[in-house]
């Protein structure tokens, strides 16, 4: 699965890191990286965190996704 966050959006509240902590990762007290395409069997993190994502910042299997590198925002 793919997976995309919204940097813009994204404002640091680390809710996915706490519910996805085998994707989602702080770096910093602000800077979250994460990992875009995530083996199948992570999609109940990937989905949780989402979910609770204060500002909506997590899109998942949105169209127009493609691979790309670990992101730092
Ligand atoms: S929960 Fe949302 S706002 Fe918070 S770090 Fe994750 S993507 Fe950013």
């Amino acid at each position: 699965m793919r997976l995309v966050v919204d940097l813009n959006r994204c404002q640091g509240y680390a809710q996915c890191a706490f519910l996805g902590p085998d994707v989602f990762r702080m770096h910093g007290e602000e800077a979250l990286l994460y990992d875009p395409v995530v083996p199948e069997d992570r999609r109940p993190q990937v989905l949780a965190a989402a979910a609770a994502c204060p500002v909506q910042a997590i899109l998942v299997d949105a169209p127009g996704l493609r691979e790309v590198d670990p992101v730092v925002g």
